[in-house]
């Protein structure tokens, strides 16, 4: 149902958090002040009130957004959310890291985001069509195949996916597939998007063994979270040799130190609805989990979950971010002063949005690729962005998340320089 986690309120303010980062990275490159000025702002900031009828006839407004923070370097990129604590900064946050993340892969957008104010679990499906048909048709002066592209988020998924696609055709009078990303396959969809965030992180992680010297065949993973970044990511390092020594999902985690067939753990969960219990394992907390002795961690489920409560109990070398915001700043600092190597969350999960724009790619060319194709230039994408932000991490003895922005941000920058200010 989800492709990003929600943003914890009892946390700080997610657009404070944000502009932070951003000046962190500003500061590094030495950024003209005009050009920061530009850059902490969102370009286009649009909230939409809108009638829904519901099942017993009453009228409900709803309160939604679409906001581009950049379109410097292509079309804005982001998905939307339905959730029921959404808000405005939150959507602007979450459309600047968008812009970074789509930077830091090289891929050509600028960062965008939306969100309904909703509760989907309480919501029937006629309901969901009625409310995403007509936030499509508040958004329509926004999105478009040339100029805002939308995908699934927390809340929606590929069937809300296909009903903005099936609103804006049929505003436009043709189909048009290009729209939005992450739709069903019958509709233009792609393949090898399911696993695309998974096997992006694996290709970072693999990168990153070379560079530390670590030997993945044997190498001890835990995997924090067991839905569709974390299950693939898992089974994708199994396939590698690693040895799957822990694993959770919300209902708790196993743990075995001899190793976990994740495709045993897979089939255990359909069947039981939580990997908790699987025969042969011992449970651990969540927190235990992430302590567990291992090489590698691989935060697969929210944000916040390395905090400076635990960070200094972490035990692996190497610490991937699938997940979108699990570490703290506080954290970051502790991790890297004891010589954990971070693989941060704009590059690692970046697989996502990179298999998104070669959905919209073949969309827009009626061409689609196969399976394979899709994955040697996954490849390609994730080696070259691994090594950009590696090198300036060396460069400037930063560390890899500072070195990541910095990457995006000056990417954006000298787009933004480039075409100059208009008029
Ligand atoms: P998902 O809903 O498929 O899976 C989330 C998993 O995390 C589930 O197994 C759930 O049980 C588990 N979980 C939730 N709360 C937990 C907790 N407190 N402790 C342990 N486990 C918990 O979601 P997903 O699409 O795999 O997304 C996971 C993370 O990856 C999110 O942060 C998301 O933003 C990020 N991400 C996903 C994609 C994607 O394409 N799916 C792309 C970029 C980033």
């Amino acid at each position: 149902m989800t492709s990003a986690a929600v943003i914890d309120h009892t946390q700080r303010d997610p657009w404070e958090v944000a502009t932070e980062q951003f000046d962190t990275a500003a500061d590094k490159l030495h950024l003209d002040p005009n050009m920061r000025g530009i850059l902490r702002e969102c370009q286009r900031e649009l909230t939409v009130h809108f009638p829904v009828r519901m099942h017993d006839g009453a009228v409900k407004v709803f309160t939604g957004y679409r906001v581009q923070h950049n379109t410097s370097r292509g079309p804005g990129k982001g998905g939307i959310r339905y959730h029921p604590s959404a808000s405005l900064g939150e959507v602007k946050a979450l459309a600047m890291w968008m812009t970074w993340k789509c930077a830091v892969v090289g891929i050509p957008y600028g960062g965008a985001k939306g969100a309904v104010i909703c509760d989907p679990k309480t919501m029937t499906l006629q309901q969901l069509e009625t409310l995403t048909r007509r936030y499509t048709t508040e958004i329509a002066i926004l999105i478009g195949p040339e100029r805002d592209i939308p995908a699934p988020d927390l809340g929606t998924n590929a069937q809300t996916m296909a009903w903005i696609m099936d609103t804006y055709s049929m505003h436009a009078g043709h189909t048009v597939p290009a729209v939005v990303t992450g739709k069903p396959l019958s509709i233009g969809g792609s393949e090898g998007r399911n696993e695309a965030t998974a096997r992006g992180a694996v290709y970072t992680i693999i990168e990153a063994s070379k560079h530390l010297g670590l030997d993945l065949e044997g190498a001890r993973v835990v995997v924090q979270g067991f839905g569709n970044a974390g299950s693939f990511s898992a089974k994708l390092m199994a396939e590698l040799g690693a040895v799957i020594v822990g694993l959770s999902d919300t209902q708790g985690g196993i743990h075995n130190a001899k190793g976990l067939d994740p495709n045993k753990v897979d089939a255990y969960k359909r069947e039981t609805g939580s990997v908790v219990g699987l025969p042969g394992s011992e449970r651990v907390t969540n927190n235990e989990l992430l302590e567990l002795d291992c090489d590698i961690l691989i935060p697969a489920a929210i944000e916040n979950q390395i905090g400076e409560h635990n960070a200094p109990k972490i035990t692996a070398k190497l610490v991937a971010e699938a997940a979108n915001g699990p570490t703290s700043p506080e954290a970051d600092r502790i991790l890297y002063d004891k010589g954990v190597f971070m693989i941060p969350d704009i590059l690692c999960n970046a697989g996502g949005v990179t298999v998104s724009y070669f959905e919209w790619v073949q969309d827009l060319q009626n061409l689609f690729w196969r399976e394979a194709t899709i994955n040697a230039r996954l490849k390609e994408v994730m080696v070259r962005s691994f090594n950009d932000v590696l090198q300036m991490s060396l460069k400037h003895k930063v560390h890899m998340r500072t070195a990541a922005y910095m990457v995006a941000v000056a990417r954006v920058a000298e787009a933004t320089l480039t075409r100059g200010i208009y008029p």
